[in-house]
């Protein structure tokens, strides 16, 4: 058969991609200052499965969702269970709470997971398929304060990276009074606009009307433009939390512009929403959002617990930091390139190899026989630091040439000698 990866899907590649979001190095760069990042912060990693009971996602997000209702990989096991692929990473994480009793545990649970995300999309640049996010969960805080700890650890993550050009847009969807209340409202002014309306928000209106909110259709935003604003419908308790939010973000300036069309797709959120965007980016600007879930846990049976995170797509700030020119690290090559002439060499080098990796040292064997000039060349495009090319001569003569790859200046030293000498230059 042809070889093909699936449309929407992509490989991370050690090399030999073209596009270089795609290479491993800049993933794993990504995802050290994750690792660091979270730590700082006090959160801790859950790994839950790619695929759960697709109830879980259902009753999570909710059916009227796009996620859920057009972009969710379902599919039937052989026991006839109905599974679907994760869309996002929330249910997954709560799913994983509740079965396990945690709020038996602790009464606070910081929570951070990278995770691939599955959703039927029509793929296009900064939309796949198959995406990856990192995201957090804090549950059991109502406090606003952890509001603005989840939207800092974004900032100062996406800082760390270097990124410019950030915009940070907040906004509040109070609690499911709140909502009812506005719904009403919305439906009754986006009715006398129906017919202009795109086909797509003509369905939304009576399933999700608060989606039309944040439609990427023209005429659709001119309508909406005029809408009632979700911030006049806020109960005293919801406009103080928000007011809160907006005072610790103050507090440690970070700068957010609000914006009550902010409602993001999926059903379990309540008062704090928020995202961050890129002007680094073409059409996809969203690097990330999240907000406020203070119902969630309900629907695993367990008693209401406030939550509040985000997620931010991993492809997305790779691309960013790309179009932005940021110097990322640079990753780890091999400290010495061993080249064994024939076979005595190749097993002494072999040898040799093996001990300096005992001592944690990065060494590498040339495994191509024959011409000497492409195995130095396989040595130079390996960026190694030292070259040793062990031969018949060297052998006999116990004594070797330690070449350097940068300054190209050799050191004769007794092939006895080779692992001590550089066991030193390592440390
Ligand atoms: P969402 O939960 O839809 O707001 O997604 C969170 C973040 O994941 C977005 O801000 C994007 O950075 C990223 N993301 C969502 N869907 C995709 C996709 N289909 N392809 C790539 N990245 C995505």
């Amino acid at each position: 058969m042809k070889a093909q990866i699936p449309k929407g899907l992509f490989d991370i590649l050690p090399y030999g991609s073209k596009e270089k979001w795609r290479l491993v190095s800049y993933w794993q760069y990504i995802e050290s200052v994750i690792h660091e990042i979270t730590s700082q912060f006090g959160f801790v990693e859950i790994r839950t499965p790619v695929f759960e009971l697709a109830e879980v996602f259902n009753r999570g997000v909710g059916t009227s969702s796009d996620i859920v209702s057009k972009e969710m990989y379902v599919f039937q096991d052989k026991g006839n269970r109905c599974l679907a692929l994760r869309p996002e990473g929330t249910s997954g994480v709560l799913r994983a709470f509740a079965e396990k009793n945690f709020s038996q545990l602790a009464k606070v649970h910081k929570l951070y997971y990278i995770a691939p995300m599955f959703r039927y999309e029509r793929p296009q640049a900064g939309r796949y398929r198959q995406h990856h996010q990192f995201g957090v969960e804090a549950i059991g805080v109502l406090d606003p304060m952890m509001d603005v700890e989840i939207i800092d650890l974004l900032w100062q993550f996406l800082q760390r990276l270097d990124l410019k050009g950030l915009t940070l847009e907040i906004n509040s969807l109070g609690d499911v009074s709140c909502r009812e209340k506005y719904k009403l409202a919305l439906i009754h002014y986006l009715s006398t606009h129906k017919n202009s309306l795109s086909s797509d928000s003509q369905v939304r209106l009576q399933k999700n009307p608060l989606r039309i909110l944040d439609s990427k259709d023209p005429q659709d935003k001119e309508i909406v433009e005029k809408a009632p604003s979700i911030l006049d419908f806020l109960s005293d308790e919801t406009l103080s939390h928000f007011k809160k939010v907006c005072a610790y973000l103050e507090a440690i300036e970070i700068p957010y512009c609000v914006n009550p069309k902010i409602v993001r797709g999926l059903d379990y959120y309540n008062r704090t929403v928020f995202e961050i965007s890129s002007n680094a980016l073409g059409a996809q600007t969203a690097l990330g959002g999240g907000g406020r879930y203070d119902n969630f846990t309900q629907i695993f049976g367990i008693e209401p617990l406030p939550g509040v995170g985000f997620g931010c797509g991993i492809e997305r700030i790779i691309q960013a930091i790309l179009a932005q020119n940021t110097a990322v690290p640079t990753p780890s090559h091999p400290f010495i390139y061993f080249i064994g002439l024939e076979e005595k060499s190749r097993n002494k080098a072999f040898s040799i190899v093996s001990t300096l990796r005992k001592h944690h040292i990065p060494a590498v064997m040339d495994f191509k026989e024959k011409k000497l000039s492409h195995a130095l060349q396989r040595a130079h495009s390996s960026s190694s630091t030292y070259c040793v090319v062990i031969g018949e001569d060297e052998l006999t003569t116990n004594t070797i040439k330690l070449k350097n790859m940068k300054s190209r200046e050799e050191k004769t030293l007794a092939l006895d000698s080779l692992v001590n000498t550089i066991i030193q230059m390592w440390k």
